[in-house]
């Protein structure tokens, strides 16, 4: 009863009438109307061998398995077919997943840094700096973000360590830049977590960081044992060192239940710095995407977080996410002293290549990190960016928003 109220509490709010057309899925899936795109992908019949030496016959396969699971998807969202219509396979397309992810990282390609290094050994870093163990710094009901993800209940965020992106002003510098922070945790372990937020209310999982991308392997592990309902709840008493709400939610198993299985949306909640594989990856898994799009030109991405190839990866994804027909909300962080060379540009490409695509327009910038002068890793070269962004420079922002005829009122303003 508790956990209906709390289904119906979160589809009976008032943002649905205004942005409920541009995440449909999202909505069907959060409410228990629709199963989640893990659930559906777990009965996607795919036949790889393990000691098949050629990844290109695997991501053949994979291709396969994902035409086929468009379909099914499909035939689910128009209530042509229903998941119980679909069998469980003895190898499914998040099997095959899982196992091309453990691939990637043997030379890994998560994101476009391509350092094809092998994670795994544990002898070279690439740009994350990372091994092939995940760390989580903590986990949470997160009641600061979006209304259509924090709902009533609160989006069930995940945070990872640190990060492919060096932002000098990092609003999240205490995880991004410290990767041992928090506790390792195993795919179980993460799993259990993921199943405890959504139990105890949580409209998603919000995978987020740092950024989810370095710790794909982990995180499509962790979807694979919820698709085969192979979590284990003893896994709690070590990963909830880290769960940090106040007080203890309510909790019921009667939550979060498709057919009695377990049903939460997967949020990616990215730079979007990923590489395309990784796009093909999380395509039959993500329900609803929460990309940012922070520099406008590489100019400003190579200055401010030493990263090159920016606009050309962020781009053709965000791109890749709206022409496959997908659930996303982008965010863009307005900074100070770079409306012209970001916001603009980025509100601009928006409104030619994803015009129907919700957009939040970020005011809350504030100097942290290396832009921060109180902060010892301060350096002065980012002066620029060393105070909050003016009135002016906040209502330019939007004001380019209303000339471009973008969808970001809604979800900017909804706090106000
Ligand atoms: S996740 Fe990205 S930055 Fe990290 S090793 Fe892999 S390709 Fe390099």
């Amino acid at each position: 009863m508790e956990a209906a109220s709390n289904e119906d509490a979160f589809s009976r709010l008032w943002i649905w009438e205004r942005v409920g057309n541009c995440l449909p899925w999202y909505l069907d899936v959060a409410s228990n109307k629709k199963p989640a795109k893990y659930l559906i992908s777990g009965r996607i019949p795919c036949e790889f061998d393990l000691s098949e030496p050629s990844d290109d016959e695997l991501w053949m396969e994979h291709q396969r398995g994902t035409e086929v699971f468009l379909d099914a998807w499909e035939g689910i969202r128009e209530g042509e077919i229903h998941l119980e219509d679909l069998p469980r396979p003895q190898t499914s397309l998040v099997d095959l997943s899982v196992e091309l992810t453990l691939r990637m990282l043997r030379r890994c390609d998560f994101c476009r840094w391509n350092c094809r290094i092998d994670r795994s050994a544990g002898t070279k870093h690439g740009t994350c700096q990372l091994e092939a163990e995940s760390r989580v710094s903590s986990y949470f009901h997160h009641r600061g973000e979006e209304l259509v993800f924090r709902g009533v209940s609160g989006s069930g965020t995940i945070f990872f360590t640190s990060c492919n992106l060096r932002c000098s002003y990092c609003q999240n510098s205490n995880i991004s830049e410290d990767k041992l922070n928090g506790i390792p945790v195993t795919p179980q372990q993460l799993a259990a977590a993921a199943w405890q937020l959504r139990m105890e209310g949580c409209h998603n999982i919000n995978w987020v960081g740092g950024d989810p991308t370095i710790h794909l392997h982990t995180i499509v592990q962790a979807i694979a044992l919820l698709a085969k309902n192979q979590v284990n709840l003893e896994d709690l008493d070590y990963v909830s060192a880290v769960k940090a709400d106040f007080g203890r939610p309510s909790f019921s198993e009667e939550r979060g239940r498709y057919n009695g299985e377990v049903n939460v949306p997967m949020l990616w909640n990215s730079n979007f710095f990923m590489s395309a594989e990784t796009m093909r990856i999380l395509r039959p898994l993500i329900d609803v995407w929460l990309p940012d799009f922070k520099f406008g030109n590489d100019r400003c991405s190579v200055f401010l977080a030493r990263t090159p190839w920016y606009w050309e990866t962020v781009s053709r994804n965000h791109q890749l996410v709206y022409d496959w027909g997908e659930d996303m909300v982008i965010r863009h962080l307005v900074m100070p002293n770079h409306v012209d060379c970001c916001t603009k540009p980025v509100l601009n490409w928006i409104a030619a290549h994803t015009p129907e695509a919700l957009v939040n327009v970020m005011d809350q910038y504030h100097p942290d990190y290396a832009c921060n002068p109180a902060d010892p890793n301060y350096d002065p070269q980012f002066e620029e960016l060393a105070r909050r962004p003016h009135d002016r420079e906040i209502q330019e922002a939007y004001d380019h928003a209303v000339d471009m005829g973008l969808r970001f009122d809604d979800v900017t303003f909804e706090k106000a």
